[in-house]
């Protein structure tokens, strides 16, 4: 049967089966959480603790001052010992709320059930997930309430839940459907009243077949949900790809979902979604996948914000060999880290150890225009041409020639004979075409 799917992408190996096959394991509590100030695309929050302070379970002690924007709560019960700033995933440097653990596990008198959550109007659910502090999980971090904000003359027709999870080595939105189905269903369906839409899709690659009989079974009674089977084709998770090979919309360059009546978010964000609406819960723990070669049992964790890498690398039994990577998500797009000693936050999907590659050389060769990059770029961009701009700092001609439109996938460097890093000369292009904006 033929699938649906975008032009270009590339079929990099998943090694998926590392961990696809392994129930979903509760990561121990640690001792201490480690909670950045930021973890969301937007302002940073303004922490509402100092040192000394004892917290609950899902107190929030971060707050949102701007739009855009996330509060966040404590993961644990216990005591605040200090605000630090820590290297986070995403690849700066944040303060961070440290709370030591009593273990006591008591709740915030702010986390209730909903009395009726059937009631509840759009403006009230969009009010619950502000407070939850819910973001997407997917590796973006776009704050959810912002999506769901209504803007006038925009009508939302279709919310697609991302369950495509194309990254290599990650397998935590699979486990994820394979064991909540019905939280990201119900969550899909808190999403669409909060914005007055009727249609959902949930979004899954064919190989993923065991989750897409689940979800199916899940969403049986509901005739305005459907589950949309995709080609396994890297980055098919992307959003303007995604929208394309679920409704056919062309997603122009610059512009939101919202443009063409669609907004995305990740299956994770949808369980959290529905946590928060039915249970009060903010968003405190996630599912996250730890793999690779250099890690000894791979495995997925439901884990507590805050826990450290290190925390979860030593529960997989440590490093394997000589690991020469540690990716924050995953080895696509995710980001190199530089330490172990840094927190999950909302947006870690996966924690990726790699050793060095004996085939690869650390060396870039000479262009032999093969035209491969051309034909593996999702966003029909020339990387060739746009690294030979960026080579001789052309930056308008580098955004003449649309380097903004790059969303950053990797394929054109996987696609690379010559192994040259065409994504860290286009980034170079993008930031100087936004300096020179910004001036
Ligand atoms: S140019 Fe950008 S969008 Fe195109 S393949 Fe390379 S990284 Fe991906
Ligand atoms: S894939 Fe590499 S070698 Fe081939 S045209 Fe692109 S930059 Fe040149």
């Amino acid at each position: 049967m033929k699938r649906a799917t975008f032009k270009g992408g590339i079929h990099p190996d998943g090694h998926k089966e590392l961990t696809s096959n392994l129930p979903t394991v509760v990561a121990p509590i640690p001792d201490r959480v480690y909670i950045p100030l930021s973890q969301h695309t937007g302002a940073p929050c303004v922490p509402l603790v100092v040192a000394g302070d004892e917290v609950k379970k899902g107190q929030k002690i971060g707050m949102a001052k701007a739009f855009v924007s996330a509060p966040i709560h404590a993961s644990v019960s216990g005591k605040v010992v200090g605000i630090e700033v820590m290297e986070h995933p995403g690849g700066s440097f944040v303060p961070c709320i440290i709370i030591e653990n009593d273990h006591r596990e008591e709740w915030a008198e702010t986390v209730q059930p909903a009395a009726d959550p059937a009631a509840l109007t759009p403006e009230e659910l969009r009010a619950i997930i502000l407070e939850a502090g819910i973001v997407g999980q997917g590796g973006a971090t776009f704050p959810t309430h912002v999506k769901y904000a209504p803007v006038a003359g925009k009508k939302i027709d279709t919310v697609i839940l991302n369950g495509v999870e194309c990254e290599p080595y990650l397998t935590a939105d699979h486990r994820l459907m394979l064991e909540r189905p019905e939280r990201i269903v119900a969550g899909l369906g808190y999403m669409l009243r909060s914005i007055g839409c009727t249609q959902g899709v949930i979004a899954i690659e064919e190989n993923k077949m065991d989750a897409v009989a689940v979800m199916e079974k899940a969403i049986a009674s509901q005739p305005n949900l459907r589950v949309v089977v995709l080609k396994e084709k890297y980055p098919q998770g992307s959003e303007k790809q995604l929208i394309y090979a679920c409704t056919g919309k062309e997603l122009p360059v610059g512009e939101l979902p919202l443009s063409v009546g669609v907004i995305v978010n990740n299956v994770g964000t949808a369980a959290s979604f529905a946590d928060a609406v039915e249970l009060g819960i903010p968003l405190i723990e996630r599912y996250v996948t730890v793999s690779g070669p250099g890690i000894c049992h791979p495995a997925n964790y439901l884990v507590r914000i805050g826990t450290l890498f290190s925390e979860l690398i030593k529960e997989s039994g440590g490093y394997l060999g000589e690991v020469e990577k540690i990716i924050a998500g995953g080895p696509m797009m995710g980001k190199t880290v530089f330490s172990d000693e840094l927190p999950v936050v909302k947006g870690t999907s996966g924690i990726v150890l790699l050793h060095k590659e004996p085939h690869r050389a650390q060396k870039e060769y000479p262009c032999v225009r093969c035209a491969k990059c051309i034909d593996a770029c999702p966003a029909f961009l020339e990387p060739t041409s746009l690294a030979r701009l960026a080579k001789r700092s052309a930056w308008e001609e580098a955004e003449k020639a649309d380097a903004m439109s790059c969303i950053e996938c990797s394929s054109c460097v996987y696609a690379c004979p010559a192994q040259i890093p065409l994504i860290q000369y286009i980034r170079r292009a993008k930031q100087a075409i936004l300096a020179a904006k910004a001036r």
